[in-house]
């Protein structure tokens, strides 16, 4: 079994840079078999137990002194079951990559009805956390699944679905499996929800910001995934909002393409989406970002500048390519929910905010918003969401912008990314969750708390008595 000690390894790193630790031992099992016994063997050695993904959670969601698991060896579909109209439920090993299943569901002609903006992520690493992207009738990627295969602390494999009886606690289990932090146990592998594979239609185009906060609902519908960028101290939105093409639709565009003006287009549209994607919003952004790191007082004309660089444009591809774009301007964010309604005063706030504070914040605030869901630990959970995201250059330091905006979106009820900073602890989130159902599930399935660390008992409450203290060490200040 691949194995390595410690000491043949550095530490691990999350890819914000703002969590690091040394796990007593690591793997990277090549099956489930190889999982349970892992597991097991770490429980009766005293150690916890974590899997990581592709550690890009902000929080030190992933970390743990104890085994460290990496899953990226069980990739791949195990089995796909179709229904009559066209939608199927497919099973996937834990660790695919998000950018490797969306190539395999393509295979089956299927994808996933919503994702968030990257597809790096491990499919259960992306659940674990509440990943979600945007869309008033859609969820996030927890509510696409309904079933997961577990292993629990004695190296047993369980499966729980929503099929199982509610109440049930199978039922109980998959509830905090699917969307938990990995407090349940090791996901090996997840059943999806899946839609026949469609294409969107993609506009972007600079607002005016006031136009999207006269009436933030009519800018929400306006499309089916609708989100903006705004760079503090401008009055520009940056829109991107995506419709969902029908089969004949994307057949016409198809079609319209096939001729040599349609060719000559669709070229255009590529080297356009090349120069948006690699140019600006990846090479010249990370020069905007050096240079405010410099000489922050440039800052507001640089979002001046950046404002106004991505100009408008229009384009269709398959749901996926639109979907995902590539981040290579490492960032520090921090994202709440909150309720649709509180979108206009949250933006107005953090406006003032910034312009009173001259903060140098070379990144945008970003909007997005989501369909109420029933996932017990959904940030969306039984509320119109929406997700406000604020971020700033690696280099630079986060600490008072992310203080204030959390002061000012705590205030709007708003409920954290499970994956992002913030400094709220299981006290503040019972109010929003059913932490105590949640502590009930993991008693019964992990009584000794392998499946724990100091992040999760954090935000989740300590389960009985941990066998070790965790030493992971966040490196971003307050925010856990
Ligand atoms: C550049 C960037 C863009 C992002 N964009 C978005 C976005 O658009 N929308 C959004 O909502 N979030 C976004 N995020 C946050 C990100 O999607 C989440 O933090 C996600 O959890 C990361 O997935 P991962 O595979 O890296 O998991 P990790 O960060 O490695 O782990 C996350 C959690 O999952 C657990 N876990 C991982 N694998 C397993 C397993 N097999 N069994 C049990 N538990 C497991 C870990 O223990 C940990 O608790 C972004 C982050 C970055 C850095």
């Amino acid at each position: 079994m691949p194995v390595t000690d410690a000491r043949d390894t550095p530490a691990w790193e999350n890819w914000g840079r703002t969590v690091a630790s040394t796990p007593a031992r690591r793997a990277r099992p090549r099956d489930e078999a190889e999982v349970a016994a892992e597991v097991a063997r770490a429980a009766q050695d005293g150690l916890r137990v974590r899997a990581v993904g592709s550690g890009h959670s902000f929080t030190a969601a992933a970390a743990t002194d104890g085994l460290h698991l990496e899953l990226d060896l069980l990739a791949g579909v195990e089995a796909v079951e179709r229904r009559h109209d066209g939608t199927a439920r497919v099973t996937v090993r834990a660790g695919t990559r998000l950018y490797h299943l969306h190539h395999l569901l393509a295979a089956h002609g299927l994808a996933l009805t919503n994702l968030g903006d990257i597809d790096r992520q491990t499919i259960a690493g992306a659940i674990s956390t509440g990943t979600h992207g945007t869309g008033v009738r859609f969820g996030g990627m927890a509510s696409q699944v309904s079933g997961v295969r577990v292993v629990t602390p004695d190296g047993e494999v369980l499966t729980a679905g929503a099929d199982d009886p509610p109440g049930s606690a199978r039922r109980e289990l998959f509830e905090v499996a699917r969307l938990g932090l990995g407090s349940v146990g090791v996901l090996t592998a997840v059943t999806l929800e899946t839609v026949p594979a469609f294409w969107l239609r993609a506009r972007d185009e600079p607002w005016a910001l006031a136009r999207v906060l006269e009436d933030v609902d009519a800018f929400a519908t306006s499309a089916d995934h609708a989100e903006l960028f705004w760079f503090p101290g401008t009055h520009r939105a940056l829109t991107f909002r995506n419709d969902r093409l029908s089969a004949d639709e994307a057949a016409r565009w198809g079609t319209d393409q096939s001729g040599l003006k349609g060719r000559l287009r669709l070229l255009r549209q590529e080297a356009r989406g090349l120069v948006d994607d690699e140019l600006l919003s990846n090479g010249l952004f990370e020069l905007v970002n050096r240079v405010a790191t410099a000489a922050p007082g440039l800052t507001a004309g640089l979002n001046r500048f950046s404002a106004r660089a991505l100009p408008a444009r229009e384009h269709v591809a398959p749901s996926h390519e639109v979907f995902s774009h590539k981040r290579r301007v490492r960032f520090r964010e921090m994202e709440y929910a909150i309720p649709r309604a509180a979108v206009r005063d949250v933006v107005r706030e953090l406006d003032v905010w910034l312009r009173r504070s001259s903060e140098a914040v070379p990144f945008p605030v970003e909007l997005r918003f989501a369909a109420p869901d029933d996932v017990w630990l959904s940030t969306a959970r039984d509320r119109e969401t929406a997700y406000v995201a604020v971020h700033q250059y690696v280099r630079m330091s986060h600490r008072r912008w992310f203080d204030a905006a959390e002061r000012i979106l705590v205030a709007a009820d708003g409920r954290p990314h499970w994956g992002k900073l913030h400094s709220r602890t299981a006290e503040d989130l019972a109010a929003h969750y059913p932490l105590q159902d949640v502590a009930r599930v993991r008693a019964a399935v992990d009584p000794g708390g392998v499946f724990a660390n100091g992040y999760v008992d954090t935000v989740l409450g300590a389960p009985g008595a941990p066998s070790r203290p965790s030493s992971s060490r966040s490196r971003s200040g307050s925010s856990t």
